[in-house]
């Protein structure tokens, strides 16, 4: 019987368990979590759970399906250390626990702002799990301005639940337009345009020059001579993968925990999933950290598949989506700055897709409220059919079309 330790509760996972009972070999699973709940759904948390009347977490798989499966799961439990010559881990408790192989699912964390430290302003906030929304809600629904630093994803998705609540809501970017190292600049205006037509103020290469502050709350940032009032702060300027775990225990690492094209790591007993990893990408022959769902889904299937002897290589089609009000975007493929781009549709209709190819092969595509689009996509993108690039373009011909 194979002795797994997964590190991590999130969706990565969550995956990985389901996946490895899906292979029906005998196993005895250990899943380590810091976080006090069991594994749930990450994305509704800058989307409605800030704004329900009583929010439920979205688990991803029911209480049951642990105990069913007699999956051992320790929350509230910090994996401390890998010691790798006895195939052990340490826990903040002081125990330890033996593995056959160890899967390291332990994600990222927010990045942390020097001027606004939610560590020392009360009403300042991060996003990244359940408890950092609770303290939120605690307080957004009293706030009148809420400041929202960084023009990211995270940020803009708060942004715009923040303006459905009836908030004031201003959005600092430093750099020159927002989602500027993931969409293309047609994205990017459109939902300046967008938000700004939301009521959402929106200053891009904007440098905070100071913050006023009182009884360790930050009432005021101040950018030039421009001062932006806050009761609450969230600040969305990125993350950071958790990989000081893995570097003090040897495994290399570069921008996340490396791995080979079976989520391997520079040891042959540990694997990592999800937005830990720093991965090989063979489409664009080059190594990638992706976060989103989709990617801790199917790492955690492929690692599982490499763990009992059926090893398929990674090469799944990068897809996301993100919700902003009543837009939806939605990405399939990994943007490419050389690959040449065309508009589909009327940015200013709401809805159009904006297509990259690679001479006439389709590459990647950024959709706004066009699911159809999207998922055509994803079927053109990963079959690597080729079309017409100007055909493909033409708002009259279904996407879905070239693809059979
Ligand atoms: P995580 O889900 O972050 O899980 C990592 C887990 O490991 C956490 O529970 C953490 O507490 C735990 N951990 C870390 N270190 C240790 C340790 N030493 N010991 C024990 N446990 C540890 N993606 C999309 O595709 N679409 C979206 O719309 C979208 N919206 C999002 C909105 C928000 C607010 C956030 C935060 C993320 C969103 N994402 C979205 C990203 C998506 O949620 C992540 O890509 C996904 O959660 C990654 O899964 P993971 O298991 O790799 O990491």
């Amino acid at each position: 019987m194979k002795k797994i330790v997964v590190a991590g509760g999130g969706h990565a996972a969550a995956q990985f368990c389901a996946s490895v009972l899906e292979t029906k070999q005998a196993v005895e699973i250990t899943l380590i979590t810091e976080e006090t709940h069991l594994p749930y759904q990450r994305p509704p948390l800058s989307k409605t759970y800030i704004k329900e009347a009583e929010p439920q977490p979205a688990w991803l798989r029911p209480a049951s399906f642990y105990a069913d499966n007699q999956i051992n799961i320790h929350m509230n439990s910090c994996v401390t250390a890998i010691h790798r010559e006895e195939k052990s881990i340490s826990v903040n408790s002081g125990d330890t626990f033996s593995y056959d192989v160890l899967v390291l699912a332990i994600g990222t964390r927010a990045r942390a702002h020097d001027l606004f430290d939610k560590n020392r302003y009360s009403n300042v906030f991060t996003l990244r799990n359940i408890d950092d929304a609770n303290g939120l809600r605690a307080q957004i629904g009293d706030a009148r301005n809420v400041l929202v630093i960084g023009g990211g994803f995270i940020g803009l998705e708060i942004a715009a639940t923040s303006r459905a609540m009836g908030k004031n809501v201003s959005v600092l970017e430093a750099a020159p337009r927002l989602l500027g190292r993931s969409v293309s600049v047609e994205v990017s205006e459109y939902l300046l345009h967008k938000h700004r037509s939301e009521g959402v103020e929106i200053l891009l290469d904007a440098k905070v020059d100071k913050v006023d502050e009182k009884d360790g709350r930050i009432t005021a940032a101040w950018v030039g001579d421009t001062r932006y009032d806050a009761d609450v702060v969230v600040v969305g300027i990125g993350a950071v993968p958790n990989v000081e775990l893995a570097q003090e225990a040897g495994l290399e690492c570069d921008n996340g925990i490396l791995v080979n094209r079976f989520m391997q790591t520079s040891d042959e007993s540990i694997y990592a999933i999800g937005d830990c990893t720093n991965f090989p990408y063979q489409a664009l022959n080059c190594h990638l950290r992706l976060e989103s769902v989709q990617n801790a889904n199917d790492q955690a299937r492929c690692a599982a598949r490499a763990i009992f002897d059926d090893p398929v290589p990674y090469t799944a089609l990068p897809w996301f989506w993100s919700d902003q009000g009543g837009v939806r975007i939605q990405i399939a493929g990994v943007p490419h700055a050389s690959h040449v781009r065309l508009v589909r549709g009327n940015p200013a209709d709401d809805k159009f897709s904006v297509l990259y190819f690679d001479d006439n092969k389709l590459t990647c595509t950024e959709s706004v409220n066009m699911p159809a689009d999207h998922m055509a996509a994803r079927k053109l993108i990963s079959s690597a059919i080729e079309v017409e690039p100007e055909q493909a373009a033409d708002p009259q011909v279904a996407l879905k079309s070239l693809s059979q």
